[in-house]
């Protein structure tokens, strides 16, 4: 296969920080001889493991681009054993643009792997975190949140993989990422994702949900800049010492195990309207408790659709927006497993 186009204008060998760019030439009509500038932080001390911590695959998710903007800046050689590659805004053309996919291509990063290094704009940064990134990192924490169409209680998540000790690897990072709750998630589709390519990849990885609205709160970017330094700590590249430092007091100390068994979680939506949630996010919900009404916005007297919960447990993610489309995810119920379970590193 050919070789990317795109050039770090870092060493990823050299020792220090190191503050650049993924140099992605694109030609166009404001900048003929253009390029995308992705920025990038390299911190790295001596020999270890190396985590690649990334925020910004979907563009309208601020907590990632928050947290790792912040250690970035704050991060230093002496505090690491290994190496940390931060990339902030991974799909920085949407992000850029305040919105999930690419305003470039339409692309959205994350449905958009393996990717081509002679494809479109996504499709190579895809390639380019695949085939040169990827290889070099052990430890993989991708942060995203709900953007503008979701909002979600603040987990971290794993998948269920077919490799029991790299699935066991992963869950002991979650929980030392240490969100409010840890999510064992279930795709409805997990062509194209990141997560996928770095699992099979065998990586240890974590992704997160933290929040939504296409907006950061203070309590989701302190879950956010505690998980990030909770996963440094359990990778052995950042003492923990070091990682108490700054660290706010009102974030969760323990975890609420959630699982995602099958694909009745899932309330989508068969309408258009106006849309009433019933439950607020981390409410309980009892199987075909109704959760949400669909009115219909063109017209007053008519009843509302009813949707009923198809599983008991607890609501986790919603739909956002006051309106709302057929197809539209609605509402994710999850069970709880366990609660109270210690942030442990
Ligand atoms: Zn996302």
């Amino acid at each position: 296969m050919r070789a990317s186009p795109i050039q770090p204008t870092v060493d990823f060998n050299a020792d220090g920080e190191q503050h650049g760019f993924l140099k992605l030439p694109h030609s166009h009509d404001g900048s003929a001889w253009g390029a995308e500038m992705i920025p990038v932080t390299v911190i790295r001390n001596g020999e270890g493991p190396t985590a690649l911590l990334t925020g910004g695959n979907h563009g309208d998710e601020y907590e990632g681009p928050i947290a790792l903007s912040k250690l970035a800046g704050a991060l230093k050689a002496q505090d690491v054993s290994g190496r940390v590659i931060i990339v902030p805004f991974m799909n920085f053309p949407a992000f850029r643009a305040g919105s999930r996919t690419s305003p470039i291509d339409r692309g959205n990063l994350n449905r958009s792997f393996p990717g081509k290094p002679d494809g479109t704009v996504t499709e190579k940064i895809a390639d380019y975190f695949q085939r040169y990134l990827l290889p070099l990192a052990d430890y993989v924490l991708d942060l995203h949140a709900g953007g503008r169409t979701l909002d979600f209680v603040p987990f971290a998540a794993i998948h269920l993989l077919p490799d029991a000790a790299q699935q066991s690897r992963c869950e002991v990072a979650m929980r030392a990422f240490g969100a409010p709750y840890s999510m064992r998630m279930l795709e409805l589709d997990s062509v194209g994702l990141y997560d996928t390519a770095v699992e099979e990849a065998g990586k240890v990885f974590v992704s997160t949900e933290l929040g939504g609205g296409g907006t950061a709160t203070v309590k989701s970017v302190a879950v956010a800049e505690r998980g990030v330094r909770g996963f440094l700590q359990y990778a052995r590249i950042l003492q923990r010492e070091e990682a108490r430092n700054g660290m706010s007091d009102d974030v969760s100390r323990t975890t609420t195990l959630l699982d995602m068994p099958d694909g009745t979680c899932y309330t989508t939506s068969e309408h258009d309207g106006l849309l009433e949630l019933c439950k607020d996010l981390g409410e309980m919900v009892e199987r075909d408790e109704v959760i949400a009404r669909i009115y219909d916005a063109t017209r007053t007297g008519a009843a509302p659709v009813e949707y009923r919960a198809r599983r008991g447990g607890m609501l986790a993610a919603r739909h956002f927006p006051g309106l709302v489309r057929t197809g539209d995810t609605v509402a994710v119920v999850a069970d709880v497993v366990e609660r109270g379970i210690p942030v442990t590193v």
